[in-house]
């Protein structure tokens, strides 16, 4: 696995990272522990950042991470997030508590507004983020879905932390982010966290098959390795099972040259 700084900070999170989208949706406890089996396997293979949010599932993807992460806390990166309606001080307060207690951890590592709330002023919402952070329930700051003038506005809304990283959408098949945002992210030192980079599992068919045999991928791993081609950029797939968390840890085992990077964004 490969490892990027994490903004500015001194953490290293792993390029390929897991999503918890949709963890603990069925009601089939069978698939609970699936999933968690799926998420054990990708710690083992390397993959320390984990993606969740308190509206997943409500709530339960965030107990199924505690779950796979009980015996290993320290070799993980926790990432969730906080949803509106809970962007005013105090409700961004209880909301991480409660996320807290979910996970079963002592602290958040990324802890991040999930989507921006124009009717709440982002100063209250980045003030109790920084009272969390200064009461070690935090560590990092993030935000998600933030256009480039909303995370400037979130970043002067801070007195003494930074926006560590911006949350959105990046794929092949998706790439409205790269005519601002990707640029602003890897200018101001922000890591760009690409959600939904296997498109929802609508695996890209077009990519060149030359590719796919050249450096022996499947089309997901192409997917992947692609969207992570940048430095400044790591993705969160989601897998719920181990088959596909495996296929995923291994997609930038080779990187791609330039050529056919470019021969995929053109395709
Ligand atoms: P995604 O990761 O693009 O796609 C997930 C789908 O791809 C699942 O159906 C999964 O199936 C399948 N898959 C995974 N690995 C595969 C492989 N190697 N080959 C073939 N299929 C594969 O979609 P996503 O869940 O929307 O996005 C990923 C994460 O981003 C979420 O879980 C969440 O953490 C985050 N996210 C954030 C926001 C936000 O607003 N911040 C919005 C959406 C998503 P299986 O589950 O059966 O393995």
């Amino acid at each position: 696995m490969e490892y990027r700084q994490l903004g500015r900070t001194k953490e290293k999170v792993s390029v390929i990272g897991m999503g918890c989208w949709g963890l603990g949706l069925s009601r089939d406890t069978g698939e609970w522990t699936q999933e968690v089996a799926s998420l054990h396997r990708g710690i083992e293979l390397g993959m320390n950042l984990i993606d969740t949010a308190e509206r997943y599932s409500s709530g339960r993807s965030e107990e199924l991470v505690g779950e796979a992460v009980k015996d290993c806390r320290d070799d993980v990166f926790i990432a969730t997030k906080v949803a509106p309606p809970n962007l005013r001080y105090d409700a961004v307060i209880r909301a991480c508590k409660d996320s807290i207690k979910r996970l079963g951890v002592p602290h958040i590592d990324l802890y991040q507004i999930h989507w921006p709330d124009p009717t709440v002023p982002i100063k209250e919402t980045m003030s109790a983020m920084e009272k969390l952070v200064q009461d070690g329930l935090v560590k990092y700051i993030g935000v998600s879905n933030f256009s480039v003038s909303e995370t400037d506005a979130a970043r002067a809304a801070l007195a003494k932390n930074e926006i560590a990283s911006n949350q959105v959408e990046y794929a092949l098949s998706n790439r409205s982010v790269e005519t601002d945002i990707l640029p602003y992210c890897v200018r101001e030192k922000i890591t760009l966290i690409a959600y939904s980079p296997l498109a929802h599992g609508h695996i890209a068919r077009f990519i060149p098959t030359d590719i796919l045999q050249k450096y022996d991928v499947t089309p997901a791993q192409a997917m992947l390795n692609w969207v992570t081609r940048k430095e400044q950029v790591v993705a969160i797939p989601k897998a719920g099972n181990i088959k596909h968390q495996e296929e995923n840890a291994s997609s930038i085992a080779v990187r791609f040259s330039t050529a056919d990077y470019e021969k995929m964004s053109s395709g």
